[in-house]
């Protein structure tokens, strides 16, 4: 059985980034990320252990305590209110999804109505709509595109992670809406690459795992676009790999959400090559 890791999988910078700074926050008294600092139970427990627990809400954090913001950012009230306690903030922002915040801010203090084309449960899409004020929607679907008003100004950006490919199809449902439209497309990279570079071995392989965690977004998505060319396994951990999975299966191919810590990769990849 050939087993072949997809050329961009696991952490991105962003995330990276955010466990480093979170780890280097260990020795601090009382050291929290508000909300699980990434979408990945295993990294969360092990990040537990090293000392940097989480809390859900800033008034869990003592004084003289430190607050860590995670990758996905927070709106201004947040910063407001944990600057008038005497608390530490590390902020852990991935500078990419701050790109995305802040133009939203910008569009918002030029005038412009903001859409904001993501999934609105997601933690990031609701920080980017905090620092776009009142008046921003959010869609995640050509139908609710279509469904807004007409604008006399329209600011449309994007959540980091959405699939590019949607972001057009549903960006182009909201054009026609105004004549005065600035687009700022703020999908990172590192979701482009590990999405096509799953596609690409999704087409040549006889079944795919995509690990990380059932509660990642972009881990979610991965295993979508991957669902399209071949079977999926959309697993956590190497515990849940099944002997009945690999029946006269030839080449396996893995992919990893960029929440997805490196050991877990590796350990999926070794037991499949056992
Ligand atoms: S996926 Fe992109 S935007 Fe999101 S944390 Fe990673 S690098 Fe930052």
């Amino acid at each position: 059985m050939e087993v072949i890791l997809a050329d961009y999988l696991g952490f991105c910078y962003g995330v990276k980034r955010a466990i480093r700074l979170a780890r280097d926050s260990a020795a601090e008294k009382n050291a929290s990320t508000l909300g699980p600092i990434i979408h990945n139970p295993q990294m969360v427990a092990r990040l537990e252990e090293e000392g940097v627990g989480s809390v859900d809400s800033l008034d869990e954090v003592p004084d003289g305590g430190t607050l860590i913001i995670r990758s996905h950012g927070v709106g201004p009230a947040v910063y407001e209110a944990a600057n008038a306690r005497p608390i530490k903030v590390v902020d852990a922002t991935c500078p990419h999804v701050k790109k995305a915040q802040m133009a939203a801010h910008r569009l918002a203090e030029d005038g412009f109505d903001v859409v904001i084309i993501g999934e609105k449960k997601h933690p990031e899409v609701k920080s980017i709509l905090e620092w776009a004020g009142g008046n921003a929607a959010v869609v995640e679907t050509e139908e609710e595109a279509e469904a807004l008003p007409d604008y006399l100004k329209l600011g449309i950006v994007a959540q980091t992670t959405f699939s590019g490919t949607r972001f057009q199809e549903i960006a182009a449902r909201l054009i026609p809406k105004s004549n005065d439209i600035r687009i700022i497309r703020t999908i990172c990279t590192a979701t482009d690459q590990r999405q096509s570079a799953a596609l690409a071995l999704a087409a040549d392989v006889d079944l795919m795992l995509v690990i990380g965690g059932k509660n990642s977004a972009n881990t979610t998505r991965l295993a979508q676009i991957c669902a399209e060319k071949t079977v999926v396994h959309h697993i956590e951990t190497a515990s849940e790999l099944k002997d009945d999975w690999f029946h006269n299966i030839k080449k396996i191919g893995i992919t990893a959400g960029a929440s997805t810590p490196d050991w877990i990769i590796r350990e999926v990849y070794q037991k499949c090559q056992m």
